[in-house]
């Protein structure tokens, strides 16, 4: 049994324009209504529409999350966007390292974690993307090398500022390609970061921070990921374009929450 809030995220990436992300965001939280009752719902709209969706989502609940941000306060850091302009517009959420700007962009853990902190010192709620590429899973270091990003993106991080902690495990290769790690293979690594997080906290934190799941989650396979007792919700691409589709993913996370009481 657990008491952790499920939590759903949808992670648009570059992908809307301002009408169709407006669009999404009031077809989200009309579909996502009641679930906001009892499950975190966030939505990641790309930074120039942060708030079009701030504005499209109104008082329903669903929180505003935005893909990335940098460390330093102001200053000459061209095409960077600071905390507290995320805050400035109501930004409750931030996503840090994942995959695509660790791989795609080059970003290093020490650059994680100082986004970490910078977003989790300004007040913003923390999702930590962690997890292995395919060459690294078939060469069987897929619990070492995202264990190694938990430690690195949580260095120097105050026990205190947990609570605003998620982490999404993100195996590299079921990002966007339709595949999707086994529900088990998912719920062992969800297991190994628990652990490592009890190591190096303690049992109570380790117990507490929600690990979502993240990587070609769709209606069909939300179940079962999230009825594996270390999943606590989703990360989800692709299928958060389409507000049916997501709220159905939302929908299965509180089904699940539900039989595990
Ligand atoms: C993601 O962007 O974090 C993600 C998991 O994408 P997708 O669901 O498309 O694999």
């Amino acid at each position: 049994m657990t008491d952790r809030r499920p939590i759903v995220g949808g992670n648009w990436k570059m992908n809307t324009d301002r009408d169709t992300a407006d669009r999404l965001a009031r077809d989200v939280a009309v579909a996502c209504a009641d679930a906001v009752a009892d499950r975190d719902i966030i939505v990641f709209p790309p930074f120039p529409y942060l708030e079009a969706v701030r504005n499209a989502l109104g008082s329903s609940g669903v929180r505003l999350g935005a893909q990335d941000v940098y460390h330093e306060a102001n200053g000459a850091y061209t095409g960077e966007v600071s905390v507290a302009m995320l805050l400035d517009l109501d930004v409750s959420h931030v996503i840090i390292g994942h995959s695509e700007r660790r791989h795609v962009i080059g970003e290093s853990d020490n650059l994680i974690n100082a986004k970490v902190r910078a977003a989790l010192d300004g007040g913003l709620e923390v999702v930590l993307c962690v997890g292995e590429t395919l060459e690294q899973r078939e060469a069987g270091e897929t619990e070492a090398v995202t264990l190694a990003q938990v430690r690195a993106g949580l260095d120097g991080i105050d026990p205190n500022d947990l609570k605003r902690l998620i982490l999404a495990y993100e195996p590299v290769w079921a990002i966007g390609t339709g595949r999707t790690a086994t529900a088990d293979d998912a719920q062992t690594v969800h297991a190994a970061i628990r652990a490592e997080l009890s190591r190096r906290y303690d049992n109570t934190s380790a117990d507490t921070i929600r690990i979502q799941y993240g990587g070609s989650v769709k209606p069909d396979n939300a179940g079962e990921l999230f009825a594996r007792p270390d999943i606590d919700g989703g990360l989800i691409g692709g299928a958060s374009l389409n507000a049916d589709h997501f709220a159905s993913i939302v929908s299965a996370a509180g089904v699940a929450a539900g039989d595990r009481v």
